[in-house]
């Protein structure tokens, strides 16, 4: 009987206890390493959390107010934020740097804020936050620029052609923005009738010379007749897609036949035969193709002088940059789909 029973100095039961400690360590040690794993994770996911939210109003009132970061740190996360599109939060950074006692730079912020109040389209703060920066600096240039951009915005013309008069005095270029304003005045004007838009618009134009694009863009939409009488030839090639996209019927072909560029652009078109070739490359293939079976027509682009952006549609004052009149078109020979349906059509019939 005693046999089935090991007595504790026999070497059998020290190899026992030996491996039953070996296995308890390893067991130990493996949940051991799990916990701290798990633990670890759980940390980093809890530090990496906090980026993916944005810290909240208050949050942002207790971090700015605490001075641990400095003021242009702040701003260029206000920046930063601007850029990515979240204006809210620039806001609130910006209103928090502002109530700041120990604040610095408080006009330079306030122009910012004004900024972002105009990107987030809040044009009624933008307004009062420009007006109050002019009401301690009048002589601030970039804060009335920005409001006259403001009260373009907000279609009181009357307003954006006061914040000339300042403008003027400081001997910033402002004709581009003064015709720009009054014909802009004159289309938003609901007591004005079409005749009296169009001869006004005229005057203006014969009076400074300035923005052909956006005088006859109007002129040949409301009443090319008279967009063909008054037309600044010398400027056609800024006119490229107008005069392109005008119907057969609303050409005035005694004035296309004194004039090579016109002449080039309708028999390029196809619609005359008073070119035989032209200095342009992409009119002269026009022209060479016009008796061969392939369907092409031009295609334009826009792209603006001044930053570069590029813009499928025409456009008068850039939305990126603000410049006026900045437009710059760009033409190609492209396979003209519309005809080639127009001709699918017909061969159904
Ligand atoms: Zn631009």
């Amino acid at each position: 009987m005693n046999s089935f029973f090991l007595d504790f100095r026999d070497p059998l039961f020290s190899i026992i206890i030996f491996l039953t400690l070996i296995f308890m360590i390893t067991f130990l040690s493996y949940w051991w390493g799990r916990y701290k794993t798990k633990g670890n994770s759980k940390e980093l996911d809890k530090f990496l959390q906090q980026f993916h939210a944005l810290p909240t109003e208050n949050e942002l009132k207790i971090l700015i107010s605490s001075g641990e970061l400095s003021q242009k740190s702040w701003l260029l996360l206000a920046n930063s934020y601007t850029k990515s599109g979240d204006f809210e939060k620039a806001i609130e950074i910006y209103l928090e740097i502002l109530r700041l006692p120990s604040r610095r730079n408080p006009k330079e912020t306030m122009f910012l804020l004004g900024k972002v109040y105009f990107k987030a389209g809040f044009l009624e703060r933008a307004k009062q936050i420009f007006l109050e920066i002019l009401h301690t600096s009048p002589r601030t240039p970039q804060a009335l620029h920005a409001l006259l951009l403001v009260y373009e915005y907000l279609r009181d013309y009357k307003s954006a052609l006061k914040v000339l008069e300042p403008l003027d005095e400081m001997n910033e270029a402002i004709d581009k923005d003064a015709m720009y304003l009054k014909v802009l005045a004159l289309l938003h004007n609901p007591k004005k009738t079409q005749e009296e838009k169009t001869s006004q618009i005229i005057a203006l134009y014969q009076e400074h010379h300035q923005l052909p694009y956006m005088v006859f863009e109007y002129l040949f939409r409301v009443n090319p007749t008279l967009a063909w009488e008054h037309l600044d030839t010398s400027q056609s090639e800024k006119l490229i897609d107008i005069l392109w996209n005008l119907d057969t019927n609303a050409l005035n072909l005694d004035i296309i036949s004194h004039h090579n560029f016109l002449k080039a652009l309708y028999t390029a078109k196809g619609v005359v035969q008073l070119s035989q070739a032209s200095p342009i490359f992409e009119l002269d293939m026009l022209i060479k193709l016009k008796d061969t079976p392939v369907n092409a027509t031009l295609s334009f682009e826009y792209s603006c002088t001044q930053c570069k952006y590029i813009y499928p549609f025409a456009f008068h004052r850039c939305s990126n940059c603000h410049g006026i009149d900045t437009q710059d078109i760009e033409w190609s020979v492209v396979k003209d789909y519309h005809n080639n349906f127009q001709e699918e059509t017909d061969s159904f019939q």
